[in-house]
């Protein structure tokens, strides 16, 4: 069976923890460690094929440019998260972009999915469509909005980065 890796990165809070393990063991995770970091394995079926994907998820590591480095170099494909419900997460979610694509290189072609969570909050969404059509255009980079608590969409971003690792 062939074997992937993904890294999960981005700001505290946003719900990296919450999306991975909904992912993992179809749980959601109200209050899950904000300081743990941990490797979660899963297969995925797609397409007719089996893959064994390991998923790193990151803690606090926003604040430790060295390590968010170390993350990059050792994975495939990255997950890039941030919050609908606090635009500035996005913020960080660019600084990781570019971060991968200077580490990896700017032609590398290297997978990535950005995820919008907490979509089940729509009083609290500060993120509108229209930022979302508008960076998704400029980065090249197809985002996804997401409920982990819902169980919404959360598959279908997990599966798209696998795709692009199986095809890159
Ligand atoms: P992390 O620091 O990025 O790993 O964030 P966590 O996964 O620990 O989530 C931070 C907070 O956001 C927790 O209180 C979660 O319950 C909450 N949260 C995460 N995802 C969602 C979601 O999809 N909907 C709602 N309503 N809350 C969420
Ligand atoms: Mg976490």
């Amino acid at each position: 069976m062939r074997e992937l890796n993904a890294v999960v990165l981005g700001a505290g809070g946003v719900g990296k923890s919450a999306l991975t393990v909904r992912f993992i063991r179809d749980v959601f995770v109200e209050n899950y460690d904000p300081t743990i970091e941990e490797e979660y394995h899963r297969i995925v079926e797609l397409d007719g094929e089996s893959y064994s994907l390991e998923i790193l998820d990151t803690a606090g590591a926003e604040q430790f440019k060295a390590l968010n480095e170390s993350y990059i170099k050792c994975g495939r494909g990255f997950i890039l998260v941030f919050s609908l419900a606090q635009e500035a997460t996005l913020r960080e979610v660019d600084s990781l972009r570019q971060q991968i694509y200077r580490v990896k290189g700017e032609n590398s072609n290297v997978p990535i999915v950005v995820v919008g969570t907490k979509m089940d909050l729509p009083n609290e969404r500060e993120v509108q469509q229209s930022t979302i059509e508008e960076l998704s255009a400029r980065w090249g980079l197809r985002f996804y909005e997401t409920s982990a608590k819902r169980n919404w969409n959360v598959k279908e971003a997990f599966e798209d980065l696998v795709r692009q690792m199986r095809d890159r």
